[in-house]
């Protein structure tokens, strides 16, 4: 069985201040069911994770450099977010895809270098509005798949977060079908590459839009196991919403 993971992108948002919300979370969820992660901007990993009753919510980093150490001015490792106290990082996604030029080779060498630390990588895979339109959803995902993930990846160390960059920010949701023929493709693929005992045990989120009012038919889809959550996480009593709409799926 997947345990559901709900994840909180803040991108960069959020100051000292913004700690209420963690603490708030880890107040109303003491024994949760599902994975409650939050990835605010990397100057409050620390504080996060050492947050008021924050041992409920998991911290987790939102990018990291493939190098473990050396002349890389204004990066950090994996293992400099492990030591403030992330579980997990985000990588690959779209808007560092596209800010930052990350190839897809970038974003399989830094998820080794998070899962060498120790860190589960949570590796962004999503198509454009002309990709899709241009009815190239599969072949993107598929491509961005082969060249992100490592082949040490495991059930443990790796989840697929499928985020169609049109939704993302947007209120823009794909269908139900939609989203479920892009989680079951992915599944496949997983199942293909690293056997079906690796391939099923991957937690697969989608992203893009997900609030209170979608989430339920979102996580109603098959191989949704949760949703990467950026403008909703924001608040605790948002997340919140999306959080007990997970834990009833
Ligand atoms: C994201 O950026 O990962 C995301 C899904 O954002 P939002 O929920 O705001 O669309």
């Amino acid at each position: 069985m997947r345990r559901k993971l709900a994840a909180g992108n803040w991108k960069m948002n959020g100051t000292g201040a913004s700690l209420s919300e963690i603490s708030a979370l880890a107040k109303m969820y003491p024994d949760a069911s599902v994975d409650i992660l939050v990835c605010p901007p990397a100057t409050l990993l620390d504080r996060a994770a050492h947050a008021e009753q924050a041992s409920a919510v998991l911290v987790g980093g939102q990018n990291c450099h493939a190098a473990t150490s050396g002349a890389h001015t204004g990066d950090l490792s994996a293992e400099m977010l492990r030591d403030a106290g992330a579980t997990s990082v985000i990588l690959g996604h779209s808007e560092r895809r596209e800010d930052h030029g990350e190839a897809n080779e970038d974003v399989r060498d830094k998820a080794r270098a998070a899962m060498d630390a120790g860190l589960t990588a949570i590796i962004c895979v999503g198509e454009s509005l002309q990709q899709r339109e241009a009815a190239n959803t599969l072949d993107i995902i598929g491509g961005q798949m082969s060249g992100s993930i490592p082949d040490q990846s495991t059930g443990e160390n790796l989840v697929v977060a499928y985020e169609p960059i049109w939704a993302i920010g947007t209120g823009k949701v794909p269908t139900l079908e939609q989203i479920g023929e892009v989680h079951d493709f992915i599944r496949s693929r997983l199942e293909r590459r690293f056997g079906e005992g690796v391939g099923r045990s991957v937690r697969l989120l989608y992203g893009g839009s997900v609030k209170p009012d979608n989430a339920t038919e979102i996580f109603g889809v098959s191989n949704v196991d949760g949703a990467l959550v950026g403008g909703a996480s924001l608040k605790a009593q948002d997340f919140a919403g999306i959080i007990d709409a997970l834990q009833k799926a």
